[in-house]
């Protein structure tokens, strides 16, 4: 399994790096985001809409209540988060299903709550390193998951 890991020291560099993923994305994808309360996976997925072209103007929000946000970007950006569901049958009633993948990119927070989500997209854990440092931790999920993160691996080393 390829496993990737870059730390940030602030909000802004998660939001970066974020943006930097969203704006290498160029077909239908999922990426899961775990971590703790306030570990940036709504601040990380702000950054994903922005690399997706999902305009400034447009407030990208923690969908905690909602369960699902939906913008227009390059790609539709679908934005769930599993926090408050109780099991498999509320899972099953939002139809996430539909979107792993869909059309467009599919970002979960708290997709660690039901395992085995799905079998091919990026795994993202962001972890506490103090105040204001993350460290973010990138796997892949099957084949075109390891596509995804090789070439996100050699464009940040071309980056940099
Ligand atoms: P989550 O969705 O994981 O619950 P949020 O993205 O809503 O978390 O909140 C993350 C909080 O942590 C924000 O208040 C943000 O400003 C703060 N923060 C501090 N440092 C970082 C960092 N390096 N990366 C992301 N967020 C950070
Ligand atoms: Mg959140």
């Amino acid at each position: 399994m390829t496993q990737w890991q870059v730390d940030t020291v602030s909000a802004e560099e998660t939001q970066r790096f974020g943006c930097w993923l969203g704006r290498m994305i160029g077909a239908p994808a999922v990426i899961l985001l775990n971590g703790d309360l306030g570990a940036g996976k709504t601040c990380m997925t702000q950054g994903i809409a922005r690399g997706l072209g999902v305009s400034e103007n447009e407030a990208v929000t923690s969908p905690t209540y909602t369960l699902m946000n939906q913008y227009a970007g390059r790609l539709p950006l679908y934005h769930f988060d599993l926090y408050r569901l109780a099991d498999r049958d509320e899972l099953e009633e939002l139809g996430l299903d539909d979107y792993l993948p869909g059309d467009g990119v599919a970002v979960v927070e708290w997709a660690e709550r039901f395992p085995d989500l799905c079998q091919d997209g990026l795994n993202i854990h962001i972890g506490h390193r103090g105040m204001d440092r993350r460290s973010i931790r990138v796997h892949a999920i099957g084949a075109g998951g390891e596509r995804l993160l090789r070439a996100l691996q050699s464009a940040w080393q071309g980056q940099k």
